[in-house]
């Protein structure tokens, strides 16, 4: 039976609904149990073929209604005002992982998704800051990510969040680009590297159609504002081609390979040298 984000998880014989579920604290008790995971999905450049980076991806298994989608939960945690726990929590874990990484030799960069509410807690860089210096691991280790529609609004301490981000080092991308109404006075206004087209424009690539349109010009766009293209969602060969005759610096999806678990990500870089994709280790 399918999960349904508006109902709640219809399980066996009963609903259960999602918003109950977090309401009574079930994030947190997930975090307690050990229910949260992240896992990782290589971010590639199409040009080398190397491994640039990684994103990380969260996941919750509960123990009774089984695996629970972000797509799911996030928009929840952000309605019942839960969303900093958990985003501190990934943070944390990620860093956590970066630092024993890097004690193997494997000097990754790891994608954090942020919720645009984080983007209104003027805490975060210092947070953010504190647990680089605690981990010991620098802050180009570091990226995050934030949705075209969070990223858009006019707020000044997201703003203010932001330019503090960027002065510590931290990259930021443009997540889930050409799903929002972005203003282009906006996205130059505010300190993205990166731009990270959404997957529903990648899906059809391989079959030619209107979509290779957008992508072309919204890699034009990145390219002419000085960023980064990241095309996500690439799922076949066919689609890698064009994506990269198109101009995008770098591709994700499952072509190259799905999200994974910490450990598995580590065998996933020990087969695919090169392991060291930071311009600088120290
Ligand atoms: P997103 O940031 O756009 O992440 C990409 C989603 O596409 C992920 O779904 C990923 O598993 C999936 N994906 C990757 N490659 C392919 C592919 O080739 N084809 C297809 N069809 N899908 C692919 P996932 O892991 O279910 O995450 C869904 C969304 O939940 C994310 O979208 C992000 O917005 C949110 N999310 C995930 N983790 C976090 C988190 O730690 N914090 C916050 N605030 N949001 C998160
Ligand atoms: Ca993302
Ligand atoms: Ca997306």
């Amino acid at each position: 039976m399918k999960d349904d984000p508006v109902h709640g998880l219809r399980l066996k014989s009963r609903a259960v609904p999602l918003e109950e579920l977090i309401a009574n604290g079930g994030l947190e008790r997930a975090i307690r149990e050990g229910q949260l995971t992240l896992h990782y999905q290589p971010k590639v450049e199409m040009r080398s073929g190397r491994t640039v980076g990684l994103e990380a991806l969260l996941r919750w298994r509960h123990h009774l209604h089984g695996m629970i989608s972000p797509e799911h939960f996030i928009p929840v945690a952000e309605r019942h005002g839960r969303i900093h726990t958990i985003t501190r929590w990934v943070l944390e874990a990620v860093i956590r992982q970066c630092a024993s990484w890097r004690t193997e030799g494997v000097l990754v960069p790891v994608a954090v998704n942020l919720s645009g509410l984080d983007l209104a807690e003027r805490e975060l860089p210092d947070y953010i800051e504190a647990l680089l210096k605690r981990w010991d691991v620098p802050s180009l280790f570091i990226e995050l990510e934030i949705t075209e529609t969070a990223a858009i609004g006019d707020h000044q301490i997201c703003d203010e969040v932001l330019s503090q981000l960027s002065r510590l080092g931290i990259t930021v991308a443009i997540d889930d680009f050409g799903t929002g109404y972005s203003s282009l006075q906006r996205l130059k206004q505010l300190p993205f590297t990166t731009i990270k087209i959404d997957k529903s424009f990648i899906s059809d690539t391989a079959r030619g159609s209107q979509e290779m349109v957008f992508v072309d010009t919204i890699t034009q766009l990145g390219h002419r504002l000085g960023m980064k293209v990241v095309a996500e969602g690439v799922e076949c060969g066919e689609s890698w081609a064009l994506l990269a005759a198109a101009g995008c610096d770098m591709g994700q999806g499952y072509h190259i390979s799905r999200p994974l678990p910490g450990e598995m990500m580590s065998r996933w870089l020990r087969n695919n040298v090169p392991l060291s994709c930071c311009a600088t280790s120290g």
